[in-house]
């Protein structure tokens, strides 16, 4: 037996958009568009933040996370 568990592979594999499930365009891949690049991006901020802030409750007072903003020189 010579079977070759190789499926069909599509000359140019057409990305989905993870966001809206549309195919994705090249200059915004993996995403089909800006919109949904920053959509995702804001979730992916978001969930950094999430697992970094359930940490520290006070996570706002946490002088490392001033690395976010520009320190004050002195
Ligand atoms: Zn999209």
């Amino acid at each position: 037996m010579n079977a070759e568990p190789k499926p069909p592979v599509p000359d140019k594999p057409v990305r989905k958009c993870a966001i809206c499930g549309k195919p994705a365009a090249g200059k915004f891949l993996p995403f089909c568009s800006k919109r949904c690049a920053d959509i995702d991006l804001g979730r992916w901020l978001k969930g950094v933040y999430v697992i970094e802030g359930s940490d520290s409750p006070s996570a706002e007072d946490d002088p490392d996370n001033s690395v976010w903003m520009d320190p004050p020189e002195e």
